[in-house]
């Protein structure tokens, strides 16, 4: 897993942009063409979200209105850690006996056909339902997905501008906004949209990653920020000291991953996004890497080092050495930027990060 650093610039910048757009965003769906810019330019003119999203308002209760008012800003914003509770509070405020256990039925039951219901079904249904739709209308994600609106989720990918997949490291995801917008990663909702439809926005809650991370491995797994890592959260430092690649020999030389961890957040993280597995796909780069240390010896970057000395700097070499950045913040620009530093350190070609 990458860390992404919310304290920086282009983090900061992307958060801000983000809010805003979301805020009018939301409000027009809400007040329709009764609402008046927030973020209107120098000229009073209303920001360019306003301008375009339609006019259709959403059909609202008035007291989810008046939640909303006061508590907006702040679902947009919240830190991970606060997420979760303000969808509680919600929930819990606008549902009789609102609780997870209920939550989860009324999830399942909702999939089945109204006569196949009992009669528990039933009232959770009853009591669920409306609240769920409002707010899943409100907070839509496919409208955010709308490629033709003025800030869509190509914005918040280009914005963020992270260029691998934050789960697994392994795939390109960047963004081509011009001249048409032709590629972007997907968004993970950490807090899956289905169970916490008020989350389905916010912006620590959208998780740039690759297709197969987004839905074929994580799927509708419930992360918890007690189990899990979170990218906003868990330093590099963390994410990285606690979770390792490792190879073993399979035969004479066919070699494998495996993974180590110190913590049982590591664990759950490789498990949910079943890194070790999908890494298999890539065991042909531990052979190229073994073929360098047996070829060259360890001391193959000191060599490349003493030609080059003056020329490029020490973290150059390496990176034309290997494709790969030596530095943690910077392994999201390369896919497997982490998993072969581990190895070249168990290799003995690098020195626990520094050679
Ligand atoms: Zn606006
Ligand atoms: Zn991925």
């Amino acid at each position: 897993m990458i860390y992404i650093n919310p304290e920086d610039k282009k983090i900061k910048d992307a958060l801000d942009k983000h809010s805003k757009a979301i805020y009018c965003l939301v409000n027009k769906k809400i007040y329709g063409i009764t609402y008046d810019c927030e973020n209107k330019d120098h000229n009073n003119d209303s920001c360019l979200t306003c301008k375009q999203t339609s006019k259709l308002r959403t059909a609202v209760k008035e007291d989810i209105i008046s939640f909303l008012k006061i508590n907006l800003k702040n679902i947009i914003v919240n830190k991970p850690i606060q997420l979760k509770n303000r969808q509680n509070i919600f929930f819990e405020h606008f549902i009789l006996g609102f609780n997870d256990l209920e939550l989860d039925k009324y999830l399942k039951c909702k999939k089945k056909k109204e006569d196949d219901r009992n009669f528990i079904e039933k009232d959770i249904f009853n009591r669920y339902d409306s609240i769920f739709t409002q707010i899943k209308n409100i907070f839509n994600y496919d409208v955010f997905t709308d490629t033709s609106k003025n800030y869509s989720a190509y914005n918040l990918s280009s914005n963020l501008d992270i260029s691998t997949c934050t789960y697994c490291n392994r795939l390109y995801t960047r963004t081509v906004i011009n001249p048409n917008k032709i590629t972007r990663p997907e968004f993970d909702h950490w807090y899956s949209k289905s169970k916490y439809p008020l989350l389905a926005l916010s912006f620590h809650n959208l998780i740039p990653s690759c297709h197969v991370c987004n839905s074929s491995v994580k799927g509708t797994i419930d992360l918890s920020l007690d189990e899990h890592f979170h990218p906003y959260i868990d330093s590099e430092k963390i994410i990285n000291d606690e979770i390792k690649f490792s190879y073993y020999n399979k035969s004479l030389d066919t070699y494998g991953f495996s993974m180590t961890h110190s913590s049982s957040k590591a664990k759950n993280t490789i498990d949910a996004f079943k890194i070790k597995e999908i890494y298999k796909t890539h065991e042909d780069e531990i052979i190229d890497l073994r073929k360098i240390r047996d070829t060259y010896s360890e001391s193959y970057l000191q060599n490349l080092s003493n030609l080059y000395k003056g020329v490029i700097s020490e973290e150059e070499i390496y990176r034309l050495a290997f494709g790969v950045y030596l530095e943690e913040a910077k392994f999201e620009k390369r896919p497997l930027s982490k998993m072969k530093k581990d190895i070249l350190i168990e290799l003995g070609i690098i020195k626990n990060g520094k050679e």
